[in-house]
């Protein structure tokens, strides 16, 4: 019999935290309105930032009476926290605990610049592991799983969210980023059930073990995949492609260097992420008005920590473009979900007035069974205009003409977005396969 809090002696418990999970939404309220006082209080009386900026928007914990007052408090993104890490060293002057109490530094991968460092204390490191056990138990991890990290350790936020699964009870496997020859070698002997990795790895992966031989299907043992670091995971088209070559169900994560390694993932049903509201607030806005968006359409993710005290984050923008349900879930958690992460905001590109994501893109290209789904968005000027170039490649044993196929993936472009690109078509294996976050856009205007 196992020794489990969650063992209910015919199998185990569906939830992680029954009471948490399935609390009523006015109930969550409530329990954020608490806390989010709690975590201002805490900023306003040990962060000299927090005080300084509250203070010019004419703001303190006393104005703060309902969720709504949050609305009064000034926004924080990645270049303010860059900023204060330069002027008040080594973290930060939105750091509100004392030094001794710092236990865990990760640091974010610098893509945008200098590393921006997010400090832990050890409750926080503690409450975060909870938060992936959670996530984890909600897609289906358990005890009896064989669970492999197949992130990287190195600074990287990711790394240990391989905790959380050992919190479930999972067997797990400290595999980080290894060479993918040694990565299958430990498939094939060790018999993993679950793994974390990129959607661009996870097929990569898929593709690598096929080509020497070895049918993922047939014979490994993963039957789960958690991804994040790409929108791949939310694109229905990228999913049913990854989970029918490795025979696996896959869920799509979404983290936070500044935040958690992951604060938000798909439950069974994989109908959107679920977050954890009783750690983090969100709110979704648009990016230009800062207004809040309805429930279902495009906005800025903006987030709040609630429980975190080292570094609070206050009105966090993120720069990711996402749009979210409170409607409740089939699972029976009542935490609001988002429907996807359709983009960062900085990825974002404008072609004569239209917003279009390398998300919307990649949806046509992995409906395509002509197409190998690899693809690469390259824009140019012509006349002080954009071009778009959409270059992809048609499958092994494609015999139809170039151009019949050329013409289907601009109509299917175009009937999503209103646009008409270049398409190009390469022969298989032209493009580069991406072994961690895949670069797609190339924008080669001057
Ligand atoms: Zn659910």
């Amino acid at each position: 019999m196992p020794n489990h809090r969650l063992w209910r002696g015919n199998g185990y418990a569906p939830y992680w935290d029954e009471e948490l999970e399935t609390m009523p939404r006015e109930k969550i309220k409530e329990l954020q309105l608490k806390l989010l006082q709690e975590t201002v209080e805490l900023a306003y009386h040990n962060s000299d930032y927090y005080r300084t900026t509250f203070a010019a928007a004419g703001v303190s914990p006393e104005n703060l009476h309902s969720l709504d007052d949050l609305k009064k408090f000034p926004f924080i993104d990645k270049k303010i926290l860059r900023k204060r890490q330069e002027v008040v060293p080594p973290y930060g002057d939105l750091v509100c605990v004392p030094h001794d109490d710092l236990v865990y530094l990760s640091a974010s991968s610098g893509s945008t610049g200098v590393p921006t460092a997010s400090p832990f204390t050890w409750q926080d490191f503690e409450d975060w592991q909870d938060y992936e056990a959670r996530l984890f138990w909600s897609s289906g991890l358990r005890p009896t799983d064989i669970y492999c990290h197949s992130l990287q350790f190195t600074l990287f936020v990711g790394g240990p969210d391989v905790v959380g699964a050992m919190k479930v009870g999972a067997l797990s496997i400290w595999a980080g980023a290894i060479p993918s020859e040694r990565l299958l070698d430990i498939f094939q002997k060790w018999k993993p059930t679950a793994i974390w990795t990129t959607p661009s790895y996870a097929w990569y992966l898929g593709e690598t073990a096929q080509g020497q031989g070895v049918d993922p299907m047939r014979d490994l043992a993963v039957r789960r995949i958690f991804v994040a670091g790409e929108p791949g995971g939310s694109i229905p088209e990228t999913r049913q492609r990854i989970e029918a070559l490795w025979g696996a169900e896959l869920y799509d994560y979404y983290g936070l260097s500044d935040i958690f390694g992951a604060c938000a993932g798909m439950c069974e049903a994989k109908n959107g992420l679920h977050w954890a509201e009783d750690h983090i607030l969100v709110e979704v806005l648009n990016p230009d008005t800062g207004e809040e968006v309805k429930e279902g359409e495009r906005g800025e993710l903006v987030i709040t920590s609630l429980r975190k005290k080292a570094r609070p984050l206050i009105r966090f923008r993120t720069g990711d473009i996402v749009s979210h349900t409170t409607e409740p879930c089939s699972c029976g958690r009542t935490h609001l979900r988002l429907h996807g992460i359709h983009g960062r905001v900085d990825d974002m590109l404008i072609i004569r007035g239209v917003n279009v994501f390398p998300s919307d893109i990649e949806k046509v290209v992995r409906q395509n069974e002509d197409l190998t789904g690899e693809y690469r968005l390259v824009v140019n000027e012509e006349k002080h205009l954009a071009v778009l170039t959409v270059e992809v490649e048609q499958a092994e044993g494609y015999n139809a003409s170039a151009d019949r196929l050329e013409h289907e993936v601009v109509s299917d472009i175009f009937k999503i977005l209103g646009i008409k690109p270049r398409v190009k078509i390469l022969p298989p294996n032209t493009l580069e396969r991406a072994t961690h976050k895949a670069k797609r856009v190339f924008d080669e205007r001057k």
